[in-house]
């Protein structure tokens, strides 16, 4: 039996959609958003359709930004010859947080996985690729640790080995199996400073 009127039951159903949050906290926050002022609620579901509608892809690496470029990527600041490969824009997150390197990065926004069906073509490789063919010194591998996070790392070598360019993955400290966004920045740290040359 439904026993919250229709617009309180598609708060809490749209709000449960979002990841990592259940029934209960969804419920929490509807009835937290229906006791604010108009204003606040205004300012949310604002905030929300902007991001929605402004947030593109950077030209050059891939990550989600709101302009042409994403900040890094036009930083004159940045080393961009060198270039990390992420999984998703939530590692590069946790790459800044460390304020220790100074590269540029791509994001593939996935990674291989035969078993779901993921592909090479699935992922963002190509504009990979098309980077390489600019002047480009290091490429550092730093996908997941997981099976598909190694799988895109070994085509990714196969990938970049004919082009010269120095290839390193990230290293110990990194667990197996474990989510880059969700490592401490020490251990991303020594991770990154250990990498080694394949
Ligand atoms: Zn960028």
């Amino acid at each position: 039996m439904e026993y919250f009127s229709k617009d309180i039951s598609r708060l809490i159903t749209e709000l449960s959609r979002l990841p990592g949050v259940g029934q209960k906290s969804a419920q929490r926050l509807a009835f937290h958003i229906i006791n604010a002022p108009l204003e606040k609620a205004e300012a949310l579901s604002d905030a929300i359709l902007n991001a929605r509608r402004n947030v593109r892809y950077c030209s050059c690496c891939c990550t989600i930004t709101d302009s042409d470029l994403c900040p890094i990527c036009k930083s004159p600041e940045r080393n961009h010859r060198v270039i990390m490969v992420l999984e998703n824009p939530r590692d590069m997150g946790a790459y800044e947080r460390t304020g220790k390197y100074d590269g540029v990065y791509h994001v593939l926004h996935g990674a291989i996985s035969p078993m779901l069906g993921i592909g090479p073509d699935d992922i963002r490789l190509k504009e990979l690729m098309v980077r390489l063919q600019g002047d480009v010194d290091e490429v550092i591998i730093a996908t997941n640790s997981s099976l598909e996070g190694e799988t895109t790392a070994t085509y990714l070598v196969k990938m970049i080995k004919p082009t010269g360019i120095k290839i390193s993955r990230i290293a110990s400290g990194v667990p197996v199996g474990g989510d880059i966004e969700n490592i401490d920045e020490i251990t991303l740290l020594r991770a990154l400073e250990g990498r080694v040359v394949l």
